[in-house]
């Protein structure tokens, strides 16, 4: 081995969306991470006094500013919200606390705030009071304001980087990601974060190789250093050795010629040799995906994650909007099928300054989906009415998530059935005979999936949820990543039920979850007798790989 190889450092991960990117990094830290602590002389107190009422009175300028934006464009009463900000900036009892460790500590003024205020928040938030705890929320991201004035630093803009970098960050939430600059963004890993977490399937649709789950790889990097990021295998490795590059550009090219065989069977019908057809469809997340789907042979959309287009804003998308985007995709594929998810926020994919949802505890056990629809009906009718309107192009369904059970499966029907009735009543053409879906993604509805299946005329079997529920491994939890197995048996189990009730109802079944993607699996999902007898997870994914290896071996090398 040579001496620049010998120094080269590898972390291994968690692969979570394929290929390789070697550039510089560039590392985003929670800006409070970087406050240091360092002590001052007593003749330099009155200066840190200064320089912390200049920062409070910016901090009040810009929360001003903010809540009459959000005012002008949301509403009075959204912008009402910030008053508890501003009520921060003029606490008394935290303000004086602050002057006097100052004079007792002798540090620097962030380190002595941030302190002060980090006690504050995290006694009210052990208190068993919601509204205190909403109190420590906001202290905190008024603490975070106050910091970054004092330091003089400019908001977080990381995702509008202008030159070309590998993201290094703790966590990215669905809504970074889907911010972030395509161009400029040619790899990712983060500390925490796993193969079905929102980020992840986000930047697999993106073709940004990325890593999650490396710990403290933001504590380890500086920015400006030069990594390889693969995101196949999982691993992230600080100065590749020239070896490692060119190992890497091998399995490169090598790819791209496995890619250009694929590329051969776009437009190959998937029919088994038995002669069953298999509806090959996409997911999608962005309405911009749209071209790829295309592109690439797919039958269609089966799942629109149409969430993403609740976040990074500050108003709620208009029923016309939506109309219109939902109208331009379902344009573009025809006549092949657009099914439209109604709205799944909550869990990891939050839009803070839309549609509040608290901090939770278990936030994917939480206010999510359809639970949140069911309680903020104006914000679901808007949705329903958008894409019946949309549905008048012909090929739209649309389907429902997180239904846990009959009762919740009816009330989402009957909004639906008042958004038609209400259009009706105007006047407004939309498709009369939309086919409407349920997810079966919570093992309840699997369970009663029998009870399910006459109310509707499809199912689309959600299973990055399924398994996470059944088998209480949080998706998005990297140190549980091991454990999240789509061939436990207790997962085929629930596959053969809801897939028998479905059949014994005449409803066809679809599979919407990372599973349906995964090449190893399509003998499984085809073939689920043969498998089901087996008993460990284990055993059954070496079946799988087995009969993969044998049906499609040499096309993936
Ligand atoms: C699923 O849960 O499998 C699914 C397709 O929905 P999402 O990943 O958006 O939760
Ligand atoms: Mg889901």
């Amino acid at each position: 081995m040579s001496e620049s190889a010998r120094q080269e450092i590898r972390f291994e991960g968690v692969g979570v969306s394929p290929g390789m990117a070697c550039s510089k990094i560039h590392v985003v830290r929670d800006d409070l991470d970087d406050v240091v602590r360092y002590r001052i002389a007593p003749s330099q107190i009155p200066d840190e006094i200064g320089r912390f009422e200049t920062a409070l009175i910016q901090t009040r300028m810009q929360i001003l500013e903010m809540q009459q934006r959000i005012a002008e464009s949301i509403g009075a009463k959204d912008a009402a919200i910030f008053d508890a900000h501003l009520l921060v900036v003029e606490d008394r009892t935290l303000i004086d606390e602050v002057l006097r460790k100052l004079e007792t500590d002798l540090c620097n003024v962030e380190w002595v705030f941030q302190e002060v205020a980090t006690r504050y928040a995290e006694t009210l938030n052990k208190i068993d009071d919601p509204y205190l705890r909403e109190r420590a929320l906001d202290i905190q991201d008024v603490t975070k304001r106050v910091i970054r004035n004092l330091q003089g630093k400019a908001p977080k803009t990381f995702l509008a980087l202008s030159e070309q970098h590998i993201l290094i960050a703790h966590n990215l939430t669905p809504s970074d990601t889907a911010s972030i600059n395509r161009a400029n963004v040619l790899g990712i890993a983060t500390d925490v974060g796993s193969r079905t977490s929102h980020a992840a399937i986000l930047a697999r649709s993106l073709n940004i190789p990325a890593v999650v789950g490396l710990h403290d790889i933001t504590a380890k990097l500086e920015t400006g250093q030069h990594v390889l990021v693969d995101g196949s295998d999982g691993l992230l490795i600080i100065d590749p050795a020239p070896e490692t590059v060119a190992h890497y550009a091998e399995i490169e090219s090598r790819r791209a010629v496995v890619a250009a065989q694929l590329k051969e069977l776009r437009t190959t019908r998937s029919t088994t040799r038995d002669g069953h057809h298999i509806v090959l469809s996409a997911n999608i997340e962005l309405p911009e995906d749209v071209e790829a789907v295309a592109a690439n042979g797919a039958e269609g959309i089966g799942l629109y994650r149409t969430e993403f287009l609740y976040l990074n804003r500050t108003s709620l998308p208009t029923e016309h909007e939506q109309f219109e985007t939902y109208r331009r995709v379902a344009e573009r594929l025809r006549p092949d099928p657009l099914i439209i998810r109604t709205f799944d926020l909550g869990g990891d994919k939050l839009a803070p300054g839309t549609v509040d949802i608290a901090d939770e505890l278990n936030p994917f056990l939480g206010w999510r989906a359809i639970r949140l629809c069911l309680e903020h009906i104006d914000i679901f009718k808007t949705q329903l009415r958008a894409i019946l309107r949309a549905s008048a192009v012909g090929n739209i369904k649309i389907m429902f998530p997180m239904i846990s059970g009959l009762e919740e499966l009816r009330r989402a029907k009957a909004v639906l059935a008042e958004c038609k009735d209400e259009l009706r009543r105007s006047g407004i053409p939309f498709g009369k005979e939309i086919e409407v879906g349920a997810m079966i993604e919570i093992p309840s509805a699997a369970i009663c999936a029998n009870a399910l299946a006459p109310e509707v005329d499809f199912f689309s079997i959600g299973t990055n949820d399924l398994i996470q529920y059944t088998l209480a491994v949080d998706r998005v939890n990297e140190k549980l990543a091991h454990l999240y197995e789509p061939t436990h048996p207790a997962i085929l189990r629930l596959l053969k039920m809801i897939a028998e009730a479905a059949h014994a109802n005449h409803i066809w079944v679809g599979v919407c979850g990372e599973m349906a993607g995964d090449v190893a699996l399509i003998p499984l999902l085809l073939g689920l007798e043969e498998t089901l007898k087996l008993n460990t997870a284990s055993e059954i994914l070496a079946r799988c790989l087995e009969l993969a290896d044998k049906r499609y071996g040499d096309l993936l090398g």
